[in-house]
């Protein structure tokens, strides 16, 4: 399906009135391909989405979009392990509840989260003490110009963070069309996070309901108010760097983070600003969670823009911590530098 000049408002989660030259909706590789023969062909800007929740869109785009809804999940299993290979446009969340639905047990603490299947590595999903690394077996790929297909294994996808090589530029002429993940039939639940830690004795479908539960009372539902879930990443330092945050701000949060570093919790840090009712045109801090920037319904993107910078600029000048958008920031021919944009 091929739209022209084409409102993204409704295929964006942040809701933002955008538009784009073209608009494809792509069900298998080969319309992948030709929509991007097409952008070479016209010298257009072609970009990749799956349900665009990452994405914060600073203007309209001039090329070509397209939306991957590239289907199938395939289940194969040994004594031992679930392995399944999905196709990079099914629905995440979905994904999550059918498994479990079919006894496949191990995904329910990324339960909730939108989007699609073949972003989920590209900035390796995390969530409550569990991150998509701990089970993602592969990534297949597509190369643009050539048509390949090539397989990058776990420990080539360098996970770490909200982050893996797929955010390099090298792979931006590749789109990621299946994904691997290989789960345990021995099930063990992962309760490390704090909220989930008092839920004894638990089965999956417990934690997937009380992550429900959870979620609700801290993000707004994007098809009622529009985010991307966490605007900002967690801020990393070192041992060092938060001792002497510590030493000002006693009651501060800290998480050990590996290579003896130390996450910090960016909610908590937006809290202590005094943004709760700040906010520019339309856009705003969600009130129950202060990560969470939300269009109140007619936002701009130099609003949410505007509303981003000022949040970045106050917690820096308080903390010496300069927060890095989670989200990715394009613009009208494609992907910008977030940070300059805020800066
Ligand atoms: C309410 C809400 C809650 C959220 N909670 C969480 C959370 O708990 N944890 C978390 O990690 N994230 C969370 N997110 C962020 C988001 O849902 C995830 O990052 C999700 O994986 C993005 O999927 P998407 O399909 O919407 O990606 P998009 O926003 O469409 O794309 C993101 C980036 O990936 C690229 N891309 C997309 N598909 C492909 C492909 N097939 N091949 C190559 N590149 C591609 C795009 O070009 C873009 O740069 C949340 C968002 C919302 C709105």
């Amino acid at each position: 399906m091929t739209n022209r000049h084409c409102s993204l408002k409704v295929y964006n989660t942040l809701g933002l009135d955008i538009s784009t030259r073209f608009l494809i909706i792509a069900e298998t590789k080969e319309t992948i391909l030709e929509a991007w023969k097409f952008s070479k062909c016209f010298k257009l800007p072609f970009l990749i989405l799956g349900e665009a929740s990452n994405v914060l869109f600073v203007e309209n785009f001039a090329g070509i979009i397209v939306l991957n809804r590239i289907k199938g999940i395939v289940i194969h299993e040994d004594d031992r392990t679930w392995k399944l290979h999905i196709g990079s446009g099914e629905n995440w969340h979905q994904l999550v509840q059918d498994t479990l639905t079919k006894g496949i047990f191990g995904l329910e603490n990324l339960a909730w989260i939108p989007g699609t299947v073949g972003s989920v590595p590209i900035q390796n999903i995390g969530a409550y003490g569990v991150e998509l690394q701990d089970f993602c077996s592969y990534v297949d790929v597509i190369h643009l110009e050539s048509g390949d297909i090539k397989r990058i294994y776990n420990n080539e996808c360098n996970f770490s963070y909200r982050d893996s090589i797929f955010k390099n530029k090298y792979w931006t002429d590749f789109v990621i069309i299946a994904v691997g993940i290989y789960l345990k039939k021995k099930w063990q639940p992962i309760l490390t996070y704090n909220d989930l830690k008092y839920l004894k004795p638990v089965s999956a479908w417990d934690i997937f309901n009380e992550i429900f539960l959870i979620r609700k009372r801290k993000i707004p539902d994007p098809k009622i108010i529009g985010n991307v879930g966490s605007f900002f990443k967690n801020p990393i330092v070192t041992q060092k760097q938060a001792a002497l945050l510590l030493k000002h701000f006693p009651t501060m949060p800290y998480y050990p983070f590996i290579n003896n570093q130390i996450k910090l919790a960016a909610g908590w840090l937006i809290d202590q600003c005094n943004l709760k009712e700040f906010y520019v045109g339309d856009s705003a801090l969600y009130h129950k969670q202060a990560l969470v920037l939300i269009n109140k319904g007619h936002a701009t993107s130099q609003d949410i823009l505007s509303l981003a910078k000022e949040i970045r600029l106050r917690v820096g000048k308080k903390f010496n911590i300069w927060l890095e958008p989670e989200v990715r920031f394009i613009k009208s021919k494609g992907e910008c530098n977030a940070i300059e944009m805020i800066s």
